[in-house]
């Protein structure tokens, strides 16, 4: 099947979903796919919310991109991410967005979240209860490009930093989740508190756009 990115706003920018919810994702997106105007499901009042039910970052992702493509019959973008601290054996990992505490780390039964405040100061106590020196943990994003369903790309990156030690040492407005409460050492902030321009250069979502864009340029359809 031919592939289709003809659809043009006014503006002449072509069009590409992006299988996300999250305002935020889109705008980090936005930043760097600046040639094309970046939708989501919301945008086109689609509702979108398919069963993550993979195994790992990349099948999620895979998921997502597949339940949009069903929708927009168009190429897409999805990703799926999460925090990995490593003292807890790399969880939340994929059920980040679920995440709820200690006793429910992987979401709860009935499918209600907790505030991402609460998730922030769950997760540093958590940690601290382990009574591991180790402080590590990394940012990981799994994302597809999905031209059509037999053809797709993955590009899965990191973005390492360390859990501050309690909830009073979060610090900074940018960025979105666990931003405030993952430091840099080499930076001496935290994520939320560099620009957003940095955050893109050296995130797991920024790394793997920039892969997923070069195969975007040099796609021979
Ligand atoms: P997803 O929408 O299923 O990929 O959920 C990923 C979850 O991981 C988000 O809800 C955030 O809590 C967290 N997360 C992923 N990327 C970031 C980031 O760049 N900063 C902070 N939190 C993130």
């Amino acid at each position: 099947m031919k592939i289709q990115l003809t659809r043009t706003n006014t503006m002449g920018k072509k069009k590409l979903y992006l299988a996300t919810g999250n305002k935020h994702k889109r705008e980090e997106i936005q930043q760097i796919l600046q040639d094309y105007e970046i939708r989501i499901p919301s945008d086109d009042g689609i509702d979108f919310d398919p069963v993550e039910d993979g195994k790992s970052f990349y099948e999620n992702s895979l998921i997502k991109a597949r339940a949009l493509w069903n929708l927009v019959h168009e190429p897409v973008i999805a990703d799926d991410s999460g925090i990995c601290v490593d003292a807890l054996g790399g969880e939340p990992g994929i059920y980040t967005s679920r995440y709820a505490g200690p006793d429910f780390m992987h979401g709860k039964a009935d499918g209600s979240k907790i505030s991402q405040e609460q998730q922030n100061s769950f997760l540093i106590q958590q940690l601290n209860d382990t009574k591991s020196e180790k402080r590590s943990c990394h940012y990981t994003c799994a994302m597809v490009l999905l031209l059509n369903p037999d053809r797709f790309f993955v590009a899965q990156e990191t973005f390492e930093g360390q859990l501050i030690h309690s909830i009073e040492e979060a610090a900074g407005n940018g960025g979105f989740g666990y931003d405030p409460i993952v430091y840099l050492p080499d930076y001496k902030k935290t994520v939320a508190q560099i620009s957003s321009e940095e955050k893109n250069r050296i995130s797991h979502r920024g790394k793997a756009l920039k892969t997923i864009a070069k195969i975007l340029e040099n796609l021979e359809f």
